[in-house]
């Protein structure tokens, strides 16, 4: 799923092509926008919120989309070849004189009052890449429970917004800190959060999302289930956390992030030595 650097160049690289430019033809493929036509209006600008991108038209409208899982948006000149996907998994066109935009297969995509933008991004956390991030009110939220496991909070859009699965498993080795250590036990927590801010604004401005500079791997522990881990050597841990349907393989160093891991259940035994069965009441 794209992350919040990847959302952040989307929305940068479509509003240098369509901010300040008219929109001569629209075409929305979705049943509920069926009917919506911007064409003459001016496109002010296409802003990131986390992973969501927010495309504000002249006349106070705001195109809403989200990739989710295969989402995309594709920019190409007028008369190109479209590259994104067959015709049938278009979900919108907008084009100017300059450049076609094209909407592939967009999970989200409505049309909302600039105005209120709330109703559909009001509920995210702090954003990450927000020049203005405020790291006190994301610290606020993540310990409002803290009982939580980091490696579930890192990954809750309403409590920090941008992070998914790469920068959640790298920041939390970066920190040498166990997904599986509850939000109040994290020793660093601040410097956790700043880890991530970092790693997500290094990579916004290029498609890459790598977090080393070895020349072995991108990822110091992320897709390495199984493999050498690039500081010590031992093997990369993998396991599912988080509860269905939001649970996510994690994957760690039990020797570079010391803490809890997830507990293995004993093997069942039928009864105990020794001990008799309940008797039925
Ligand atoms: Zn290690």
């Amino acid at each position: 799923m794209p992350e919040g650097d990847t959302v952040w160049l989307v929305a940068h690289n479509l509003d240098r092509a369509l901010a300040g430019d008219v929109l001569n033809r629209t075409d929305f493929r979705v049943p509920s926008l069926a009917t919506t036509d911007l064409a003459g209006r001016t496109v002010i600008d296409v802003m990131p919120r986390g992973k969501h991108l927010l495309m504000r038209v002249e006349g106070g409208l705001t195109v809403h989309s989200h990739l989710r899982m295969d989402g995309a948006w594709h920019l190409h000149r007028p008369g190109a070849r479209w590259t994104g996907g067959p015709d049938h998994e278009v979900r919108v066109v907008l084009s100017t004189s300059a450049w076609d935009a094209i909407g592939y297969r967009l999970p989200v995509l409505e049309l909302v009052e600039t105005a209120h933008e709330d109703s559909v991004v009001g509920h995210l956390g702090p954003d990450l890449l927000d020049p203005g991030f405020d790291l006190d009110e994301a610290l606020r939220r993540l310990l409002r429970q803290p009982d939580r496991e980091i490696g579930q909070a890192l990954l809750d859009q309403t409590v920090l917004a941008g992070i998914g699965n790469i920068y959640k498993a790298e920041s939390l080795f970066l920190e040498r800190t166990s997904p599986w250590t509850t939000v109040g036990e994290v020793e660093h927590l601040p410097r956790l959060v700043d880890r991530a801010r970092r790693l997500l604004d290094a990579n916004k401005a290029h498609s890459s999302q790598a977090t080393t500079a070895d020349p072995r791997a991108d990822h110091w522990v992320y897709g390495r289930g199984g493999r050498p881990c690039l500081r010590c050597g031992g093997r990369v841990a993998t396991a599912s956390q988080g509860d269905p349907p939001y649970e996510r393989v994690t994957y760690w160093c039990s020797a570079c992030q010391p803490g809890p891991s997830p507990v293995v259940a004993p093997s069942y035994r039928a009864r105990p030595p020794g001990r008799r069965a309940p008797r039925r009441t």
